[in-house]
């Protein structure tokens, strides 16, 4: 029995090892992919269900891998969060974002209402430099501040220090919009929430995804979508899947929808093709 507890200790070292060298390699690989211009956002597409019509994109990252192909976020964001290469990733993500919105309003002037959110990470929010990079990336781009929404996750609000009270106050002045993104995940008080200056809050899709067939997360997407309404602010449900699920929340009075049900995040191209139909419908 000894020798077998050894023995599970060498294995458990060993995995242990082979996670640390693949973070390693990933760390490597995302340096060098960032240069060469290997991420890209996709675009996935949020409805109004007001007005029925397409409202704006949340940018998400994609990275075309050299060896490995097409890879998703769970691939990509844990190690960059650990290295602190996010920082860099997600501004890129920003830039090239912002350069397909400001092509897309130039060829499709009649969309000029849709916005585009951009998702930021906790570790982002308190870099001293944020604001100034946003605003750069605004200027570089000509995208006006007032298509632009920022994604920060519930989690993320609840650990605020200076410099990133300060981030969000000048982001604010910019006129730049905030989404709670993932909401009813974290313990955010109702307090908290109410001192936060977001516009708009995020049904988190676990929620969404359960509503028709638990009573309970029902209830939750109701609930959320009474607190987001009562301090002003528009509440989108991500994650619709279903026709069902759609109807629920026409019922319950959520402002905007976004999910596989409609669409799945797409290239700039197909993107393209949604902006151009808006601006002509
Ligand atoms: P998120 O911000 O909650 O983004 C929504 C995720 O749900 C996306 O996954 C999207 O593809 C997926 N999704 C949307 N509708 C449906 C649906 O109906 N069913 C299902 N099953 N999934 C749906 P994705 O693109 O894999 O991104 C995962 C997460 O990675 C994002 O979750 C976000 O937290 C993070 N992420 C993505 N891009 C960036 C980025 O540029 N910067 C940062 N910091 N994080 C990012
Ligand atoms: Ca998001
Ligand atoms: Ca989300
Ligand atoms: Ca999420």
């Amino acid at each position: 029995a000894k020798e077998q507890g050894v023995n599970k200790f060498k294995v458990f070292n060993k995995a242990m090892h082979e996670k640390a060298l693949k973070s390693l390699l990933i760390e490597t690989e995302i340096r060098q992919g960032i240069p060469e211009n290997e991420f890209f956002p996709y675009f996935q597409p949020v409805y109004c269900l007001h007005s029925k019509r397409l409202a704006g994109f949340e940018a998400l990252v994609r990275w075309n891998h050299p060896q490995r192909g097409f890879l998703t976020p769970d691939q990509i964001i844990p190690v960059a969060e650990e290295t602190g290469l996010i920082v860099e990733l997600d501004r890129m993500v920003m830039l090239e974002a912002c350069h397909c919105l400001s092509s897309w309003l130039k060829r499709h002037p009649a969309a000029s209402d849709l916005f585009l959110t951009v998702n930021l990470s906790p570790s982002q929010l308190s870099k001293p430099d944020l604001a100034e990079a946003i605003e750069k990336i605004l200027y570089d781009t000509g995208v006006s501040s007032k298509n632009i929404k920022l994604e920060i996750t519930e989690s993320a609000i609840m650990e605020r220090n200076t410099a990133s009270s300060q981030n969000l106050k000048r982001i604010e002045e910019m006129g730049i919009k905030l989404a709670v993104d993932d909401f009813g995940t974290g313990y955010s008080s109702l307090a908290q929430l109410q001192r936060f200056p977001a516009s708009t809050v995020k049904v988190d899709r676990s929620f969404v995804s359960r509503m028709a067939e638990d009573h309970e997360s029902l209830e939750i997407v109701r609930a959320v979508n009474a607190l987001g309404h009562s301090l002003s602010m528009d509440v989108i449900a991500e994650g619709v899947e279903t026709r069902q699920q759609l109807i629920l929340l026409k019922q319950i009075g959520c402002d905007y929808v976004q999910g596989f049900y409609f669409d799945k995040p797409q290239t700039k191209e197909d993107a393209e093709k949604l902006v151009k139909m808006r601006a002509e419908g």
